[in-house]
């Protein structure tokens, strides 16, 4: 029972990450349809889209949400404790050397992919980007793996220097990482090309999920119950979510029910609940 609840989970994940990128893709697609954006200005627009969601979203979570003792302990998805750490402070110099690498990636990866147009479908948008989803998950999890093996593990472990997190531990990597991780990502899209409104989307989205996924917080899209236990325990869950995990026998079993807007598992809660009380 565990388990079929468990991979709806895992579905439920991917259908999240589809039906909001759709919803970001249209809006952008209402804002610059119109617009003849040539590459600079794409360049521009991707960067800053990247990384405006980045701080947003991380400063949403490490200042609002958990300063909200009570929202905070609702949300909380770590069980194992591990003993806090002071995290990477924000220096201007870092700042600066992260936005030249962003701005570096951009440009390397609109100048190699060729561009299509994808319009504004619905239906052809979100079944691109459930795809999407699942080749990045997979394609994550095999740059993931092999990071892990002995000969690699020197590129990682500066990731890895955290075992207690913070939604920022999501951008601490060394730089080959950093590549590896970027060329992961966006490999589909040299195979498939580039609509700049969805890859602006997907930009808004990925971060959503990264920054919440170290957070130690279940909020919305990403129980980081997973990923906590893959920075604790340093083996197993390779992967952004459980799927790939579950397929090639690496999962490490969840210790902690996801919150309120995780629509499975409140239903197994539910029916775990009635068959009690029956
Ligand atoms: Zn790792
Ligand atoms: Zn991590």
């Amino acid at each position: 029972m565990h388990k079929i609840f468990n991979f709806l989970l895992e579905i439920e994940f991917y259908l999240k990450i589809a039906i909001s990128c759709t919803i970001f893709q249209q809006l952008f697609y209402y804002l610059l349809h119109d617009l003849e954006l040539n590459f600079p200005m794409q360049v521009i627009l991707y960067w800053l889209v990247g990384s405006s969601s980045f701080y947003a979203l991380g400063i949403l979570i490490e200042k609002v949400i958990k300063k909200n003792n009570i929202l905070t302990e609702k949300l909380t998805a770590r069980v194992s404790k591990v003993k806090p750490q002071p995290f990477p402070a924000f220096t201007v110099k870092g700042i600066i050397l992260g936005e030249i690498k962003a701005v570096i990636s951009a440009s390397i990866v609109l100048f190699l992919a060729p561009e299509v147009q994808r319009g504004n479908d619905i239906f052809l948008n979100f079944g691109w980007f459930l795809m999407r989803i699942i080749a990045a998950d997979l394609c994550f999890y095999i740059a993931h793996w092999l990071l892990h093996r002995r000969w690699l593990q020197k590129i990682h472990l500066k990731h890895h220097e955290f075992r207690d997190s913070s939604s920022f531990v999501a951008g601490h990597k060394s730089l080959i990482e950093y590549v590896i991780v970027t060329i992961t990502d966006v490999l589909p899209i040299f195979i498939f090309g580039y609509d700049i409104t969805q890859l602006c989307a997907w930009s808004a989205i990925g971060n959503a999920y990264n920054l919440e996924g170290h957070s130690s917080l279940s909020i919305f899209f990403i129980p980081s119950d997973f990923h906590d236990l893959h920075h604790s325990s340093f083996t197993g869950n390779y992967g952004i979510h459980g799927f790939w995990d579950r397929v090639f026998n690496t999962l490490n079993p969840p210790t902690k029910k996801q919150g309120i807007m995780f629509p499975v598992s409140l239903v197994e809660s539910k029916i775990i609940d009635s068959a009690r009380i029956g």
